[in-house]
């Protein structure tokens, strides 16, 4: 182990200073390796440690090269996959977060806004990304279900996505009326897409669980618990959750005015995530809003940066990330010294694309490195066969009318002609 978790904090407050000029952000890693995992990590070694001639790899690598790392047995990698707010920024996507484990399970939690292009740049194949738990209805943390819906559905999904989420106060205010009106309003989408591809991966099974019952497990299956609690923040429903596997833990909370659940729930968290809002000053300044909606923004249904520090004074995690917020020169070291006027501990303060290494012994943050041009890559299982027969072509006989067929041909027919011989198809 490069560096310490002890030094974490200190670490990443230098490394924050360097780093936003540089755009090298990482903190060091060294994971001890054996087998295939080896043989990755030596054939696609980053800058890092010393070089010791030169046509040798790099020993430490200082950042996240997605398909690249195979995770031990116990270990966990969690992605920032969006740390923004509701309203868009290129730089960065509302809030997702994306655990993988060393048994291969994977888990989405929240999937807001923007976030799957930062998700489909990790290169993971769709059939894998099939688990999302919601922490509530707002777009910035479920408006990207489209994407993944339709998107993974086009791209190698092979059966149904899983929803978790929060019941309301009342039925058409929880998670399951929210999942089969998305599925209304993208009826079209969704009708025209069952001709032509195989209608199987463009279902979504809803678990709806009650938003108010405490520490109650809402998914158990191999290995994996994983628990909800309530949060309080702008209506009834919201949650948080926590992860356990291999007697470690990361707790995901979702939007909330700093809670008594939390802090009894996610004590003796390895990885506490939570919210850390802009401060009402920024909000008034630099998001346009009102002194006075700014102030109930910031401190009636969020979690100003003091109060993030004491939530994690109080809980003492193993690390703590914030976010939330536009993180960029001009608000991450007023809501740093925020933080740090209450909590002393070990710190992030989320961007987009981050990357933590969690172990019992270490957990380290890199920033991934990936492409702007990724594909999607196939899984194992090969994408379900189109229908054959039973569902309705979409197209009407008047709009096929209007085919244009030079030489009394389709338009596309050498193609077709030619695609259909070099794959055999009939
Ligand atoms: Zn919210
Ligand atoms: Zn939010």
């Amino acid at each position: 182990m490069k560096y310490p978790s002890f030094a974490l904090n200190r670490l990443f407050t230098t490394v924050l200073a360097i780093s936003f000029t540089t755009a090298v952000f990482a903190v060091g890693w060294h994971q001890g390796q054996s087998g295939q995992s080896a043989t990755a990590i030596s054939e696609a070694e980053a800058a890092g440690g010393t070089v010791k001639g030169p046509n040798t790899a790099a020993p430490d690598r200082y950042v996240y090269y997605p398909g690249t790392e195979v995770l031990g047995d116990e270990e966990i990698r969690l992605f920032a996959c969006g740390t923004g707010l509701p309203a868009a920024r290129r730089d960065q996507a509302a809030t997702c977060f994306l655990v993988e484990l060393g048994n291969g399970d994977k888990f989405f939690f929240d999937i807001g806004t923007g976030s799957m292009a930062n998700v489909a740049a990790l290169m993971i194949p769709y059939d894998f990304l099939n688990k999302v738990f919601l922490t509530h209805l707002h777009t910035d943390h479920w408006g990207d279900l489209a994407t993944l819906w339709a998107g993974g559905w086009t791209a190698g999904r092979t059966g149904p996505l899983k929803v978790w989420g929060p019941s309301g106060a009342t039925p058409e205010m929880g998670t399951k009326y929210a999942v089969e009106h998305f599925l209304k309003a993208y009826n079209w989408d969704l009708k025209t897409r069952n001709f032509k591809l195989n209608p199987a991966p463009g279902k979504i099974d809803v678990i709806e669980f009650d938003y108010k019952i405490e520490n109650q497990v809402v998914y158990e299956q191999n290995g994996v618990t994983i628990r909800s609690w309530p949060a309080i923040h702008a209506g009834d429903g919201p949650v948080s959750y926590s992860l356990e596997w291999k007697g470690m833990k990361v707790v995901i909370g979702g939007d909330t005015y700093p809670n008594k659940w939390y802090i009894k729930y996610a004590a003796n968290a390895d990885v506490a995530i939570h919210e850390t809002f802009l401060t009402p000053q920024e909000l008034v300044k630099m998001y346009g809003q009102s002194p006075q909606q700014a102030i109930g923004v910031g401190t009636n249904i969020h979690t100003s940066p003091p109060a993030f520090g004491k939530v994690m004074s109080a809980i003492k995690p193993r690390h703590a990330i914030g976010y939330h917020f536009f993180n960029e020169e001009s608000t991450r070291w007023g809501i740093y010294d925020g933080v740090r006027q209450t909590y002393s501990g070990p710190l992030s303060l989320a961007v987009d694309n981050m990357v933590w290494n969690i172990t019992k012994d270490k957990i380290v943050e890199r920033m991934t490195v990936s492409p702007d041009q990724a594909w999607s890559v196939a899984g194992p299982t090969p994408p379900p066969a189109p229908p054959t027969s039973g569902v309705a072509d979409p197209l009407s006989g008047a709009m096929k009318a209007g085919r244009w067929n030079p030489q009394a041909t389709d338009a596309q027919k050498d193609l077709v002609d030619s695609f259909m011989k070099e794959y055999k198809l009939k």
